[in-house]
Protein backbone atom coordinates (compact mmCIF):
# COMPACT_ATOMS: atom_id res chain seq x y z
CA UNK A 1 0.00 0.00 0.00
CA UNK A 2 1.53 3.81 -0.81
CA UNK A 3 2.16 5.49 2.24
CA UNK A 4 2.31 9.28 0.42
CA UNK A 5 -1.27 8.15 -0.55
CA UNK A 6 -3.10 5.92 2.08
CA UNK A 7 -3.02 6.46 5.67
CA UNK A 8 -0.79 4.09 7.29
CA UNK A 9 -2.81 3.63 10.29
CA UNK A 10 -6.22 2.78 7.83
CA UNK A 11 -4.08 0.41 6.04
CA UNK A 12 -2.92 -1.22 9.60
CA UNK A 13 -6.64 -1.92 10.70
CA UNK A 14 -6.95 -3.22 7.05
CA UNK A 15 -5.07 -5.71 5.57
CA UNK A 16 -7.27 -6.83 2.62
CA UNK A 17 -4.92 -6.83 0.48
CA UNK A 18 -2.60 -8.98 2.36
CA UNK A 19 -4.83 -11.65 1.97
CA UNK A 20 -6.04 -13.63 -0.69
CA UNK A 21 -9.20 -15.92 -2.30
CA UNK A 22 -8.50 -18.30 -5.40
CA UNK A 23 -10.01 -15.83 -7.40
CA UNK A 24 -7.39 -13.17 -6.71
CA UNK A 25 -4.13 -15.21 -6.63
CA UNK A 26 -2.88 -13.75 -9.76
CA UNK A 27 -2.75 -10.43 -7.65
CA UNK A 28 -0.24 -12.73 -5.07
CA UNK A 29 3.43 -10.60 -5.97
CA UNK A 30 5.81 -12.92 -7.92
CA UNK A 31 8.36 -12.77 -4.92
CA UNK A 32 6.21 -14.79 -2.97
CA UNK A 33 6.62 -17.71 -2.37
CA UNK A 34 4.37 -19.21 0.36
CA UNK A 35 0.56 -18.39 1.21
CA UNK A 36 -0.47 -19.49 4.53
CA UNK A 37 -4.27 -21.15 4.19
CA UNK A 38 -6.35 -19.72 7.15
CA UNK A 39 -9.31 -21.24 8.54
CA UNK A 40 -12.02 -19.08 6.47
CA UNK A 41 -11.05 -20.80 2.89
CA UNK A 42 -8.36 -17.36 2.34
CA UNK A 43 -4.51 -17.58 2.02
CA UNK A 44 -2.70 -14.77 3.64
CA UNK A 45 0.91 -13.81 2.55
CA UNK A 46 3.89 -15.03 4.64
CA UNK A 47 4.93 -11.89 5.61
CA UNK A 48 1.51 -11.04 7.44
CA UNK A 49 1.77 -10.80 10.84
CA UNK A 50 -0.42 -9.53 13.91
CA UNK A 51 1.18 -6.57 13.54
CA UNK A 52 0.92 -6.19 9.53
CA UNK A 53 3.29 -7.33 7.25
CA UNK A 54 6.91 -7.77 8.60
CA UNK A 55 9.12 -6.65 5.71
CA UNK A 56 10.57 -2.83 5.74
CA UNK A 57 8.83 -0.91 3.25
CA UNK A 58 11.86 -0.60 1.10
CA UNK A 59 11.87 -3.95 0.51
CA UNK A 60 8.40 -4.86 -0.13
CA UNK A 61 7.10 -6.42 -3.55
CA UNK A 62 6.49 -3.64 -6.05
CA UNK A 63 2.97 -4.73 -6.38
CA UNK A 64 2.82 -3.90 -2.76
CA UNK A 65 4.49 -0.95 -2.42
CA UNK A 66 2.16 0.84 -4.92
CA UNK A 67 -0.91 -0.93 -4.13
CA UNK A 68 -4.06 -0.19 -4.66
CA UNK A 69 -2.19 1.31 -8.39
CA UNK A 70 -0.91 -1.05 -11.21
CA UNK A 71 0.06 -0.73 -14.42
CA UNK A 72 -2.28 -3.23 -16.49
CA UNK A 73 -2.37 -4.34 -19.96
CA UNK A 74 -5.50 -2.87 -21.89
CA UNK A 75 -6.47 -2.88 -25.28
CA UNK A 76 -3.49 -3.67 -26.87
CA UNK A 77 -1.67 -0.64 -24.31
CA UNK A 78 -0.89 -0.21 -21.42
CA UNK A 79 -2.50 1.67 -17.91
CA UNK A 80 -2.57 2.66 -14.97
CA UNK A 81 -5.32 1.06 -13.25
CA UNK A 82 -6.53 1.37 -9.23
CA UNK A 83 -8.05 -1.72 -7.25
CA UNK A 84 -11.67 -0.86 -6.84
CA UNK A 85 -12.01 -3.57 -3.83
CA UNK A 86 -8.89 -1.43 -1.83
CA UNK A 87 -11.28 -0.58 1.47
CA UNK A 88 -9.50 3.29 1.04
CA UNK A 89 -10.46 3.78 -2.59
CA UNK A 90 -13.83 2.36 -2.15
CA UNK A 91 -14.67 4.80 0.71
CA UNK A 92 -13.12 7.41 -0.84
CA UNK A 93 -13.88 6.74 -4.33
CA UNK A 94 -10.75 7.64 -6.19
CA UNK A 95 -10.84 7.93 -9.76
CA UNK A 96 -7.24 9.47 -10.33
CA UNK A 97 -3.89 8.77 -9.42
CA UNK A 98 -1.66 11.86 -8.78
CA UNK A 99 0.97 12.54 -10.73
CA UNK A 100 3.94 11.91 -8.59
CA UNK A 101 2.50 8.49 -7.99
CA UNK A 102 2.02 7.70 -11.63
CA UNK A 103 5.47 8.63 -12.85
CA UNK A 104 7.45 6.64 -9.38
CA UNK A 105 4.87 3.64 -10.33
CA UNK A 106 6.39 3.50 -14.33
CA UNK A 107 9.75 3.64 -13.47
CA UNK A 108 9.78 1.69 -10.86
CA UNK A 109 7.32 -0.75 -13.32
CA UNK A 110 10.32 -0.38 -16.16
CA UNK A 111 12.15 -2.72 -13.95
CA UNK A 112 10.03 -5.22 -13.10
CA UNK A 113 7.42 -6.16 -16.58
CA UNK A 114 6.71 -9.32 -14.49
CA UNK A 115 4.34 -7.49 -12.56
CA UNK A 116 2.36 -5.87 -15.78
CA UNK A 117 -0.78 -7.89 -15.83
CA UNK A 118 -4.32 -8.08 -17.73
CA UNK A 119 -6.57 -5.91 -16.83
CA UNK A 120 -9.18 -7.18 -14.57
CA UNK A 121 -12.84 -5.63 -13.91
CA UNK A 122 -12.14 -5.46 -10.32
CA UNK A 123 -10.31 -3.13 -11.64
CA UNK A 124 -10.80 1.01 -12.52
CA UNK A 125 -8.64 2.59 -15.69
CA UNK A 126 -7.37 5.78 -14.36
CA UNK A 127 -5.42 6.92 -17.56
CA UNK A 128 -2.98 5.79 -20.40
CA UNK A 129 0.43 5.36 -20.48
CA UNK A 130 2.08 6.31 -23.81
CA UNK A 131 4.95 3.89 -23.18
CA UNK A 132 7.26 2.16 -20.56
S1 LIG B 1 -6.96 -2.88 0.78
FE1 LIG B 1 -6.42 -0.70 0.58
S2 LIG B 1 -6.95 0.19 2.57
FE2 LIG B 1 -6.82 -2.02 2.86
S3 LIG B 1 -4.70 -2.42 3.51
FE3 LIG B 1 -4.78 -2.65 1.28
S4 LIG B 1 -4.18 -0.63 0.48
FE4 LIG B 1 -4.78 -0.34 2.64
S1 LIG C 1 4.69 -8.58 1.37
FE1 LIG C 1 3.76 -7.43 3.04
S2 LIG C 1 2.51 -5.84 2.06
FE2 LIG C 1 2.96 -7.43 0.51
S3 LIG C 1 1.21 -8.87 0.59
FE3 LIG C 1 2.82 -9.64 1.97
S4 LIG C 1 2.29 -8.84 4.00
FE4 LIG C 1 1.17 -7.62 2.47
Amino acid sequence: MIKSFLPPEYCARCRYCCVFSDADLWEVPNSIATLNQRGDGLYACQYLSEIGCDLPRDNRPLDCRYYPFRVMKYDGGLVIAVAAECKYIAEHNTDRVPDDIAENLIAATKNNLLSINDFKPNYKILRKIESI
